[in-house]
């Protein structure tokens, strides 16, 4: 857990969120604005900043964080059409240096995105 980390905390349950699926190694849980009818996020519980830190360190926990992300559509019904957004960076719009999916689903998306 890195101190002062948003994500890390949420993972370790010292700030509140609404949990939806936990593994050993990934947490998923509700944006708190959603984006759409559906949004989670999923997270590995281990601090990485952004997905090319994660992805070089450790690829298990890449496919563990899209096997969570993609059990997760199933679990809130929308595994007819959801989206998977990782943002990385400020131009890519990263607002959380923790690394996390989106999964976003329930109305129809247009591309290409915003
Ligand atoms: P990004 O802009 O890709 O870094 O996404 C960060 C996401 O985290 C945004 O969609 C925020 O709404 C969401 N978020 C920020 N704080 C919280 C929180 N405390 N609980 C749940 N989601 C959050």
């Amino acid at each position: 857990m890195t101190d002062s980390c948003l994500f890390c905390e949420i993972a370790a349950g010292s700030i509140p969120a609404s949990i939806v699926r936990r593994s050993d190694r990934v947490v998923v849980f509700r944006d708190v604005a959603p984006q759409a009818p559906v949004h989670v996020l999923a997270i590995p519980v281990e601090h990485y900043a952004n997905l090319a830190q994660l992805s070089a360190a450790d690829p298990a926990l890449v496919s563990a964080l899209i096997e969570e992300a993609t059990a997760a559509a199933v679990d809130e019904g929308i595994s007819d059409g959801y989206r998977v957004v990782v943002n990385a960076g400020w131009q890519g719009g990263q607002t959380v240096d923790h690394v996390h999916a989106h999964v976003l689903g329930g109305r129809q998306f247009n591309w290409p995105p915003g």
